[in-house]
């Protein structure tokens, strides 16, 4: 009889999602309950690339925090940056409550990201606040500048924090934004993708309904059809995670 691998194990066994991710809470010696920060360039891309994840590892009881770098402040044509910024700011209160996590918002301005020193020290200084145990941001390279800023900024801090946390990396437009990206973990998402769909959709002036299927739902049967499920998120661990979480 053939060997099942880790994978197909995995897949069977009815473990937590945080077993995708090589860990499991079933010792007594680990903390149930994980905080776990998953960190975008605008409102909706956390839910557009992790909603899945965010959305079964909130319904296991894990403290998720969903954490913007922008309010999305240049994303509604013809309107004012302050009004795009509270009307965004809703619309990912909104999809956080559906997916039953914490949006926090770091405070830079869309389309205007900055990398400095200053902002190295301000990211730092949050992941040292917060200390997440699990970290997922932007694949690096990305053709929109903010996602490759929320990425290098979150990189630093993880860097400047001890490497604590175990580091993961997502896509969003596979192709159009996200590019080389080659997942070495996959999440079974089927049983919360119409969750993962409400939250994204709640991003109203993004008009996202209108294109999802063209982009993001082709992206979760190719990785569905990778992993051997019907939806699924795909993900690239950071080879210096400690070796607790790393496979
Ligand atoms: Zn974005």
């Amino acid at each position: 009889m053939a060997q099942l691998s880790r994978r197909q194990v995995l897949k069977t066994s009815g473990l937590s999602a945080l077993a995708t991710f090589g860990i499991t809470t079933a010792s007594s010696a680990q903390k149930t309950v994980k905080k776990i920060l998953v960190a975008g360039g605008h409102p909706d891309d956390p839910e557009t690339g992790c909603g899945g994840l965010m959305a079964l590892l909130a319904e296991e009881g894990h403290e998720i925090i969903s954490c913007y770098l922008t309010r999305g402040e240049a994303g509604i044509p013809n309107t004012s940056a302050s009004d795009a910024a509270e009307i965004r700011t809703k619309e990912a209160v909104t999809a956080c409550e559906i997916l039953g996590v914490t949006p926090y918002f770091l405070g830079q301005i869309d389309g205007s990201t900055e990398i400095d020193n200053q902002w190295y020290q301000k990211v730092g200084d949050y992941l040292q606040e917060t200390q997440p145990e699990m970290i997922f941001t932007h694949w690096p390279i990305d053709t929109h500048r903010d996602h490759r800023v929320c990425s290098m900024l979150i990189y630093d801090a993880w860097l400047r924090t001890g490497q604590k946390a175990a580091l993961y990396y997502y896509e969003v437009v596979s192709g159009g934004q996200t590019q080389n990206f080659s997942p070495t973990h996959y999440l079974d998402i089927s049983s919360v993708r119409e969750k993962k769909h409400r939250s994204c959709f709640a991003h109203v002036s993004q008009k996202i309904e209108g294109v999802y299927f063209n982009d993001h739902g082709k992206m979760e049967e190719f990785r569905g059809m990778e992993y051997g499920c019907p939806y699924a998120e795909a993900f690239v661990a950071h080879h210096q995670n400690s070796r607790e979480y790393f496979i």
